[in-house]
């Protein structure tokens, strides 16, 4: 069960500006449905979830505008009535947010990756239906030109930032087409991810390179 109990007072990082995010007591982490390019369907928090636009504009992370203040909705005092709360960031937004100036490299990532996942929504109902009906191979998969210059911006930003993230590595390179970097990284893999890893290699070997869906734990 998820429960909201009032309001975190947030503080943009950006401009200062001050907004309010739901204060959370208990969080439901359940997810229905796990994707290889990180979606996480039916859960209230996917990975990307923690990004929000300011009144001003521009994206940030919660977890940067966090004051430490919750004002509950029982509170007999304080009320947020006249604080506005921070917008969530709409898919069709974040193409629009990408060609601001001045972001940060960990926000970009983050609006990249969203890019990433929002691309692929399409494809998925029709990945969904193909398995009901022939759930022995794979559904055909293409990727356009500009999922592909996302994803090498997206492999340009993560190189350059020294991430060491190898099933996300992983998984660009094989959406990309690039088996052998793919596989390399998959070896290296951590133990944690070793029964991720073991299906993106099955992936990899069929030469595959849409998103797949798989069962988390
Ligand atoms: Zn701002």
């Amino acid at each position: 069960m998820t429960r909201i109990t009032g309001s975190q007072i947030l503080k943009a990082p950006c401009c200062g500006r001050t907004m309010t995010s739901p204060a959370y007591a208990s969080i439901n982490f359940s997810v229905n449905e796990s994707w290889t390019d990180g979606q996480a369907v039916g859960t209230l928090f996917n990975k990307n979830g923690q990004l929000r636009k300011c009144l001003c504009g521009q994206p940030f992370f919660l977890s940067d505008a966090m004051t430490g203040v919750v004002i509950k909705y029982d509170d007999p005092v304080l009320s947020v009535e006249s604080i506005p709360s921070a917008p969530y960031i709409k898919d069709d937004e974040v193409e629009v947010l990408l060609s601001f100036e001045g972001l940060t490299t960990e926000i970009e990532i983050a609006l990249r990756q969203r890019l990433w996942r929002i691309s692929n929504d399409s494809f998925r109902h029709e990945y969904r239906e193909h398995m009901e009906s022939n759930p022995s191979d794979l559904p055909r998969y293409n990727l356009s030109p500009e999922q592909a210059n996302n994803l090498n911006a997206l492999k340009f930003l993560l190189l350059n930032c020294g991430n060491e993230n190898v099933i996300l590595m992983a998984e660009i390179e094989r959406t990309l087409g690039n088996f052998e970097a793919a596989l390399e990284l998959l070896n290296a893999a951590p133990k944690n991810d070793a029964k991720l890893a073991q299906m993106l290699k099955s992936l990899v070997k069929s030469n595959y390179t849409g998103p797949a869906r798989y069962r988390d734990g």
